[in-house]
């Protein structure tokens, strides 16, 4: 099974991106955020806790978050391949998923990072945020945060694969689109 991580600050049009493999390409994407957002529209106790964090722009504690992505994991054991969306957002939760790939036999084929200025980022959050639904794009204050929170937690992810050899960047400031084609030629599906 291809295991690709889809990798950029939040706006660089990752989950855009993600659902387009999945309906395209059969691979699944598993968002870390999406799940969140899934768990705190039926109010369980998990979603509840995570909308503490999401509504700051910080990020979910790392052992909750591991522990939701293993099961989402563990349910597409037969995919072709699967797509994580928002995860790993730490060092802490990348060394997780290697140990967790190690078990299984499988390895992180891949991490495709998703280079976007940052100025761009904040309109495109700020005009997802019109009709989005979410909260923490609404408000500029939470998503200069949440871009903040990338930068101090989330970047050091990518010199932990870099060391693996693991990193691909391409980049995603033209449209969906060019993107996509970009994306299918580099996981090659
Ligand atoms: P996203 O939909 O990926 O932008 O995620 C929305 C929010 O969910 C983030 O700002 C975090 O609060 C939380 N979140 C999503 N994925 C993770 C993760 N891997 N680790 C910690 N928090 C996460």
């Amino acid at each position: 099974m291809k295991n690709i991580i889809l990798f950029g600050p939040p706006g660089s049009g990752k989950g855009t991106q993600a659902k387009q493999l999945e309906q395209e390409h059969g691979l699944i994407q598993i968002s870390t955020g999406d799940l969140f957002r899934y768990e705190l529209g039926n109010q369980t106790e998990l979603g509840v806790l995570a909308q503490t964090y999401m509504s700051r722009g910080r990020l979910v504690p790392d052992e909750v978050t591991i522990k939701m992505l293993e099961r989402k994991y563990n349910e597409h054991t037969d995919a072709v391949g699967v797509i994580l969306d928002g995860f790993p957002r730490t060092v802490a939760q990348a060394a997780a998923l290697d140990k967790m790939m190690a078990s299984r036999n499988e390895e992180i084929a891949m991490l495709v990072s998703m280079e976007v200025d940052s100025e761009e980022l904040v309109q495109r959050l700020l005009l997802r945020g019109e009709d989005s639904g979410r909260a923490d794009d609404a408000n500029e204050v939470v998503i200069r945060k949440r871009l903040q929170v990338y930068q101090d937690e989330t970047h050091p992810v990518l010199d932990y694969y870099e060391q693996q050899g693991k990193v691909i960047r391409i980049n995603g400031m033209g449209s969906v689109s060019k993107v996509f084609e970009k994306l299918v030629e580099t996981v090659s599906v």
